[in-house]
């Protein structure tokens, strides 16, 4: 997809750029487990800086549902940003409204106002008119920098662009381009799937099922497939409507053909012990928690074959010890392949956190943390923020 890039735009100076961030930053008593988002959106706004554009930066934190939630005020993520960009950020403790108007009003060039937590306001899920309206006088152009989003129907996202000249930041423009490549990918195309749940995966790996050359399948997501085709999966996570989810989205395709599921994985037994076992032996006691160590080894082999990797989704629950070698072990061989021979593109909040602790993340050539935005790109559903 071609975007208009904010970085080709001449004449900003004096002109009040409105730029809709990412900074939807993890929190802990009130600090900032991790900046990363805060640092993606800084090309942009030094850009913009040096450019000479009064700078009116939006971001939602959370869910607060349209009311006033204190703790999830942005005025600590105002205050990183200050320290990250060596300037004065000026917080405005509302997102539209008179303070609001006062300091928006009294900007110069080089000035960043930044507004409180769009989502304290009912109108900006709702995808409303009148407050993307209140948004947009604030502003002369619109840049949207908040690639996470732009799945969603948002005052900020979607009504905003009817009403003002509509631009993208540098980093939204290098996602959606990245995202591009896999649309053609170089072939053998290897994808390999994990998480939770299959009604969100299932749409992806059926668009990309005709491109890829193998689908490997693991996590929660694989214990659907056991379920379908009769095994036993005892406790395991499985979605109650996983027999719709596989009749809609793979119909017509013989499953067998590309898509290749674990040979053994780690379960938890009625002791809660973790032990290997075949598919074809865990019992109605057992918990499917991981991949287990035959199924790293065949995993690999097709992985060490790809010119291009896509993976979402870890293949087991990585958060606990026992269970998190499966993913581990994958998210080595990924990065180890993209460092020479493939394309690999890693996208997913867990997915990344699990490539992080590999360290080896600077291997992968594309590394997204926005999962659902990217499964719906690729998967080719609406895109209301980048229409
Ligand atoms: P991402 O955010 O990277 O797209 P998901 O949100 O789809 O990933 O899924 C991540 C979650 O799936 C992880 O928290 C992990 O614990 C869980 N998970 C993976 N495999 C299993 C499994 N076999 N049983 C239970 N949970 C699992
Ligand atoms: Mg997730």
């Amino acid at each position: 997809m071609k975007l208009k890039s904010i970085g080709k735009v001449k004449g900003l100076k004096n002109k009040r750029v409105l730029v809709r961030v990412d900074f939807n930053v993890p929190l802990k008593d009130g600090k900032i487990e991790d900046d990363y988002r805060i640092k993606a959106a800084l090309p942009t706004i030094n850009y913009l800086l040096t450019a000479g554009a009064k700078i009116i930066l939006m971001a939602h934190l959370g869910e607060p549902e349209g009311q006033i939630v204190p703790k999830l005020s942005l005025k600590p993520v105002a205050h990183r940003l200050a320290l990250l960009l060596k300037k004065p950020v000026n917080f405005v403790p509302e997102t539209v409204g008179y303070q609001a108007d006062k300091a928006i009003k009294k900007m110069v060039a080089g000035d960043v106002v930044f507004l409180e937590n769009l989502r304290f306001n009912e109108g900006e899920q709702k995808d409303d008119l009148k407050f993307a309206k209140r948004l947009a006088a604030y502003g002369d152009i619109y840049v949207n920098e908040a690639f996470s989003v732009c799945h969603r129907k948002q005052a900020s996202i979607s009504a905003i662009k009817k009403l003002l000249p509509t631009y993208y930041g540098l980093e939204l423009v290098s996602e959606v381009e990245n995202l591009d490549k896999i649309l053609k990918p170089v072939k053998p195309l290897i994808v390999i799937m994990g998480g939770a749940k299959i009604s969100t995966k299932a749409p992806i790996i059926s668009k990309i099922y005709d491109s890829a050359d193998k689908v490997l399948l693991g996590g929660g997501l694989a214990n659907n497939f056991f379920k379908h085709l009769k095994l036993e999966v005892g406790k395991s996570l499985v979605d109650s409507d996983s027999e719709v989810y596989i009749k809609k989205f793979f119909k017509g395709k013989k499953l067998a053909d590309k898509i290749v599921l674990p040979l053994d994985v780690i379960i938890s037994d009625k002791d809660k012990q973790p032990r290997i076992r075949k598919v074809t032996d865990v019992t109605k006691f057992d918990t499917i928690l991981d991949i287990g160590p035959e199924t790293i080894a065949l995993f690999s082999s097709y992985i060490k074959t790809a010119q291009t990797i896509i993976w979402n989704g870890p293949l087991g629950k990585f958060e606990e010890g026992s269970f998190k070698h499966g993913t581990l072990a994958i998210a080595t061989a990924v990065a180890a392949r993209s460092t020479g021979k493939a394309y690999g593109l890693v996208g997913g909040g867990e997915t990344v956190e699990a490539l992080k602790e590999t360290k080896m993340e600077m291997y992968v050539d594309f590394v997204s943390t926005a999962g659902g935005a990217m499964l719906a790109y690729l998967g080719g559903s609406p895109m209301p923020g980048l229409k």
